[in-house]
């Protein structure tokens, strides 16, 4: 499931344009490129200025496996959730999520898309929903880039920003989340700034410096979630590999433009990591970071035992950190009434797995 047509760079589209031996044009690698990432077609027909000996050489080589969008749901604060079904029939989800907020450069609304980058998720952390599916597949680069060009057709305009904190880790699929960076950015695609994507990682250290790697990379998110590896051990097993001590090493060695920051997302659950005494570690454990901290107040699903902490806990944890300096905020659970906040992400309906027969319906076209 490692490359569809949607995942190929051009020189790579090219290469597949022509039976051995002959040469296509230059021009066709560019124009067989745009069709999948600007115009986002679903099948090699719809290529209408190629040849339709080159369409036939393209489709025998590799073939295009488009998502379907299965379900669109909307949320009471305009946050919509999009699930759509993979060839192999697996679901995943992306969330849409406008922002009144100007964007600083463009002077438009903000738009952020969180896309997914895994069918389920292998990391097990305590407090997910996703977790709660186990590991599916890693999605290809052409399935995590679908996501966003169906996302623009049903949204009517691109996304501002986009995060990689759907299903998944993008860095346990680091090789097809870079992929699926260099076509988001390629000119000839939708030439999305490094800038306006962030990766979001439990912490696989290794992957870290290779996104560090990339030039130039995208924004770094770590999801940091305790101040001990007591705590972390627990609730996040992957802090049994790669501890706190290791990852914030890793963080700090993270290339940043000027002005640039990593963000730690730390989520908080009641009488686990949100004591006075884990804010004041936390600001010792990020002295001298150039970061931002971002909150989020648990987020409940059918299962675990956790809670999310009262609105007073929360303000305190957060005017702790302030008084430290640190930039944090409080994230605003968005599209919780159709579990799509944050961690809530499980292609679950009405509190079920979706049964397969649901999957054989046809796809509601976007
Ligand atoms: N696997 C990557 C990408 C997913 S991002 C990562 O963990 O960073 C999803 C974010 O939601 C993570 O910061 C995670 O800690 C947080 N999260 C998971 N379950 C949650 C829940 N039930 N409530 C609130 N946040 C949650």
């Amino acid at each position: 499931m490692d490359l569809d047509l949607r995942s190929l760079t051009p020189a790579e589209l090219a290469a597949r344009l022509v039976p051995e031996g002959a040469r296509a044009p230059d021009y066709r690698g560019e124009q067989v490129f745009r069709w999948l990432h600007e115009h986002a077609v679903d099948s090699t027909d719809e290529m209408t200025n190629v040849p339709q000996k080159a369409r036939d050489a393209l489709g025998a080589s590799t073939p295009l496996r488009p998502l379907r969008t299965d379900v669109v749901q909307e949320a009471r604060d305009g946050t919509r959730k999009l699930r759509f079904l993979t060839v192999d029939d697996r679901a995943i989800e992306s969330v849409l999520i406008p922002d009144d907020q100007k964007d600083d450069a463009s002077e438009r609304d903000r738009l952020t898309l969180c896309v997914s980058s895994q069918v389920g998720c292998a990391m097990d952390c305590g407090f997910c929903a996703t977790a709660t599916l186990g590991y599916g597949r890693n999605l290809t680069a052409g399935e995590i880039v679908e996501q966003v060009y169906r996302a623009t057709k049903l949204a009517g305009r691109r996304p501002t920003n986009l995060v990689f904190m759907g299903m998944g880790e993008p860095m346990h699929n680091l090789d097809n989340v870079t992929r699926a960076l260099a076509l988001l950015e390629h000119p000839w695609g939708l030439h999305f700034s490094p800038r306006r994507i962030t990766v979001s990682t439990v912490g696989l250290v290794p992957g870290i410096e290779k996104l560090g790697a990339l030039s130039p990379a995208p924004n770094l998110a770590i999801s940091l979630n305790a101040t001990t590896d007591e705590v972390r051990d627990r609730i996040m097993p992957v802090n049994r590999k790669w501890p706190i001590a290791k990852l914030l090493e890793a963080a700090r060695k993270f290339p940043l433009a000027h002005g640039r920051y990593v963000t730690f997302e730390y989520v908080l659950l009641a009488g686990v990591n949100d004591s006075d005494a884990d804010a004041d570690r936390l600001i010792g454990l990020l002295r001298g970071l150039s970061c931002k901290v971002n909150l989020i107040p648990w987020n409940p699903f059918q299962g675990p035992a956790f809670e999310r902490p009262s609105a007073e806990r929360i303000r305190a944890f957060q005017d702790r950190l302030r008084a430290a300096s640190m930039p944090v905020y409080i994230r605003t659970p968005r599209g919780d009434d159709i579990d799509a906040a944050c961690g809530q992400l499980a292609a679950r309906e009405h509190g079920a797995l979706v049964p397969a027969s649901r999957l054989e319906r046809p796809a509601r076209p976007v």
